[in-house]
């Protein structure tokens, strides 16, 4: 699995039927049973020369108190399309050079929650305390979600039990290609597989160990054959001489594999980071070219290109996918209301604003398919 070398687990779950069943999955790697997983972090953060990289090769299963689904924190002055995330698995084995788990230096290693029945538990709560509405939960907030669910198995459990929902849609969002398991799981169109997706020069410079733009694309044509809605995340949208034909050449290889009518949503985001990511980032990446270019803080802090720039990209890349279907669902990730508005010419004025567009757009998508 990637660079996976060694796995420590709480004793209080070995016993569990998820811990076993890893456990068989990755039987060829030394495991550990340790109470003190505080401690094999802090050996990380203390005595490795890199934590970030050193982090990935450790998998830490241990228990977690307090809730493990949760609103997407958003970001100031911006709106934020109401997610719910899942926080099974945190961190993640891929190694792109703007991933922002960089910047989250308290737990550098692959950490599992292995509670799945508490995770139901969970959404079940919410599903029935707002029967009315439709929620979106995703697992990619905190890590990739797929990079290592073939040996965790979330979304074997995940993906059927959304299946029986009506009124909630999981979405699955990743930058590799480990789909296998996936394909023959009951999902009924409720599970939406998505990847971000950026021009393979970036992905060489950029995104290390994370598939290639063909294997990402001929993965979500695998998915789509199999019936699942498909989603499309351009971002980070990184800004380079060059970029327009890159872009757009993406756009380009993506509708020859998949038919855009399969296609749930498409976001798009600028490059944004907390400038305290920059100092680590180039420390581990000193080739990247993402910070080269002129990016400024935003009212949340985070740096971001300005917003010609920004409203540039966007428009141009609306530009080029509705060109193959002007009915995609199409919007910007923590944008404000005045950059939506100049994009699209009107604004979902606000987090709840966008949330019903999506509600509205995963209802009709449903009944389209169905
Ligand atoms: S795939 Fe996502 S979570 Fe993983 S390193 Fe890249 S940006 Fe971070």
């Amino acid at each position: 699995m990637l660079a996976l070398q060694e796995v420590y687990v709480d004793p209080s779950l070995e016993a569990s039927p998820v811990v076993r069943r890893i456990r068989q999955g990755l039987n060829h790697l030394p495991w550990h049973a340790r109470a003190d997983l505080d401690h094999v972090i802090q050996e990380v953060i203390s005595y490795r020369a890199d934590p970030c990289g050193a982090g990935k090769k450790i998998l830490l299963i241990r228990p977690f108190p307090g809730r493990l689904v949760k609103a997407c924190p958003g970001t100031t002055g911006h709106i934020c399309c109401g997610y719910k995330t899942i926080n099974v698995v945190t961190n993640c084995p891929m190694d792109c050079s703007y991933c922002i788990l960089q910047g989250y230096l308290n737990n550098p290693c692959l950490t599992l929650y292995p509670d799945f029945a508490k995770v139901f538990g969970e959404i079940e709560g919410i599903l029935e305390r707002h029967p009315h509405r439709v929620f979106r939960f995703g697992t990619g907030e905190l890590g990739d979600s797929l990079a290592l669910d073939g040996v965790v198995g979330f979304a074997e459990e995940a993906v059927p039990f959304f299946a029986a929902k009506n009124n909630a849609i999981l979405e699955l969002k990743t930058k590799s290609a480990e789909v296998d398991h996936l394909l023959a799981l009951d999902h009924k169109g409720k599970t939406v597989i998505s990847w971000s997706l950026n021009p393979q020069q970036v992905i060489e410079q950029e995104e290390h160990l994370a598939a290639s733009l063909d294997e990402r694309l001929a993965a979500a044509r695998r998915c789509s054959d199999a019936g699942y809605p498909i989603g499309f995340h351009f971002d980070p949208l990184i800004y380079y001489a060059g970029w327009e034909q890159d872009y757009r050449g993406v756009v380009d290889l993506l509708f020859e594999h998949i038919n855009p009518r399969r296609v749930m949503w498409v976001s798009l985001g600028g490059l944004r980071f907390p400038p305290a990511l920059k100092q680590v980032a180039q420390g581990r990446f000193p080739c990247s070219r993402i910070f080269s270019g002129e990016l400024i803080p935003g009212e949340d802090g985070k740096l971001r290109y300005i917003k010609p720039v920004r409203v540039q990209m966007y428009q141009r890349m609306v530009e080029w996918l509705q060109a193959y279907d002007e009915g995609l669902f199409i919007y910007l990730c923590m944008e404000r209301g005045d950059v939506w508005h100049e994009v699209f010419g009107n604004t979902p004025v606000s987090t709840v604003g966008l949330n019903r567009r999506f509600e509205q757009r995963v209802t009709s998508f449903l009944e389209d398919v169905r």
